[in-house]
């Protein structure tokens, strides 16, 4: 027996620790969700991002997702926004069970979209019916920043779409609460499409006289800033809103220029022309519907 068979050089490779850890999965970039300041809404306290103080997340969530010690503005969720804006029993949503698929096969967007309809219990970025608002009949679209950075791709620009076009049928005027980091590149030219199409639709709401009151919150950038967030007859944010198209650390590098103070905040928008109103958020709805009266002529 030749027992040199057993010895000598190994003909396969041993994976060292460091190796295998050169093999865990990279983590997803772009996601903007973590680097904007907001509170872990899983836990009983957290610590406000603004004050620093420790602040109790119930006191937060019934206090409309204002920070009860510096008035500082969390981010909420579209049905949050639902809830405020419209009155109570009166809300019919439309279109909840629309959902994406993925069209280019896009690596890691299926599992995506899973986790994100598991943290939200939506079925996208976007909440649409119709209701009333201080009594007066309004078609409503709020979008979710939690679902996938607000991100719109093909089933939140239909949605959205057809909000305008139930606006258009039954007469109403349309109100879009929007919030995004922009289109949701996972679903290529065609999230690029709903630009597009939202604007068209707008188009078509704008020959039929009736209104559109758009609100971008923090943050509104890319691609839903540079379609129908912009195309409201009235634009009507909260102080100290981010809105913009490409985000200002983006700008400074490209430029290479420091960018004036409080640039792309709601307050530097409102004295630009680029805004109409800033109003509070326990003042929103009132302000809203008082617009809404006059336009309308109600
Ligand atoms: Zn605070």
């Amino acid at each position: 027996m030749n027992l040199g068979l057993f010895s000598g050089k190994k003909k396969y490779a041993t994976l060292t620790v460091s190796s295998l850890e050169k093999e865990e999965p990279k983590k997803i970039e772009g996601n903007k969700e973590k680097e904007d300041k907001d509170l872990d809404k899983f836990q009983l306290w957290d610590k406000c991002p603004n004050c620093n103080e420790i602040i109790y997340i119930e006191d937060v969530k019934e206090n409309n997702q204002i920070c009860p010690k510096c008035n500082n503005y969390f981010k909420m969720s579209a049905k949050e926004r639902i809830a405020l804006l419209i009155d109570d029993g009166t809300f019919v949503e439309e279109d909840a069970k629309i959902t994406a698929t993925n069209p280019l096969n896009f690596p890691g967007y299926t599992e995506k979209l899973r986790s994100a309809r598991e943290k939200t219990e939506l079925n996208d970025g976007v909440i649409s019916g119709t209701g009333k608002m201080n009594g007066v009949d309004v078609s409503i679209g709020a979008m979710d920043f939690s679902f996938m950075g607000g991100s719109m791709g093909a089933v939140v620009g239909e949605k959205l779409t057809r909000v305008i076009e139930r606006g258009i049928e039954k007469k109403i005027p349309v109100v879009i609460v929007s919030t995004s980091g922009g289109a949701r590149m996972h679903e290529g030219i065609s999230s690029l499409m709903q630009m597009a199409k939202t604007s068209a639709a707008l188009d078509k709401l704008r020959s039929n006289r009736l209104p559109f009151i758009s609100i971008p919150v923090n943050p509104t950038t890319g691609g839903v800033t540079a379609s129908f967030a912009m195309l409201g007859d009235v634009i009507i944010t909260e102080p100290k809103a981010l809105i913009g198209f490409a985000g200002p650390r983006v700008i400074e590098q490209t430029i290479k220029q420091k960018l004036p103070e409080g640039f792309q905040k709601s307050e530097f928008l409102l004295e630009h022309g680029m805004v109409d109103i800033i109003a509070k958020r326990e003042e929103l709805k009132d302000v809203v519907t008082r617009v809404i009266k006059n336009l309308m002529n109600i």
